[in-house]
């Protein structure tokens, strides 16, 4: 089996202005699908390995070879991370958690502005390049977190269920070096719909 890049769910130019279409076609087009490509070749020589599922192999890297480890980690993180982050967007977005995920914001955080603004925290406190992301514990509590490269929570045994990119490839053609802007503006596509399911699936 070999890792596809699959079509964005929306067309490139949907989630504008927010994200224009040209970071769109470049992120997916070029970005996410080098990683794939890149993934498949290290794993080419690897075929019990590349069977598995990639939340799989990601959670468990201890088990891959050290050979193609690093490899695997960045490329598979890469192409892992990109798959969620295109579908935790919709274009006009889905205004705010309900339900189930809504209580357990307040319950985490005091509130979802409070969320926002300790999320853009953690976005903005990543030196380099990385990613932010909301976890689900499995006993429904919430916490933040913020890795580096295309490292995950499924690398530390957790269960994102937001993430947001930060990676300069993500936001620099709109807004250059004004990262906290773009993650100020990326609330209005988040489709929390797509978050409260990750977040009843939590396991
Ligand atoms: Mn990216």
């Amino acid at each position: 089996m070999t890792f596809e890049l699959k079509a964005l769910p929306y067309p490139s130019d949907s989630l504008e202005p927010t994200i224009d279409a040209r970071t769109m076609e470049i992120h997916h087009g070029k970005h996410h699908a080098t990683y794939v490509t890149n993934l498949n070749n290290a794993l080419k020589d690897y075929p019990d390995l590349a069977a598995k599922p990639l939340d799989q192999i990601l959670a468990h890297l201890d088990q891959v070879p050290e050979v193609i480890r690093t490899a695997v980690r960045n490329n598979g993180g890469g192409h892992w991370n990109h798959d969620l982050f295109w579908n935790l967007m919709t274009p006009g977005g889905s205004k705010a958690p309900t339900g189930e995920l809504a209580k357990a914001v307040d319950a985490a955080f005091g509130s979802f502005d409070e969320l926002k603004a300790k999320f853009k925290v953690a976005a903005l406190g990543r030196f380099g390049s990385g990613w932010a992301w909301l976890v689900a514990h499995q006993d429904g509590t919430l916490a933040i977190t913020s890795t580096p490269n295309q490292d995950n929570p499924l690398m530390e045994s957790k269960h994102a269920i937001l993430g947001l990119d930060v990676w300069e490839h993500a936001y620099y053609l709109h807004y250059q070096n004004r990262r906290a802007d773009y993650v100020d503006a990326w609330w209005n596509v988040v489709n929390w719909d797509q978050v409260a399911a990750l977040y009843s699936a939590r396991r």
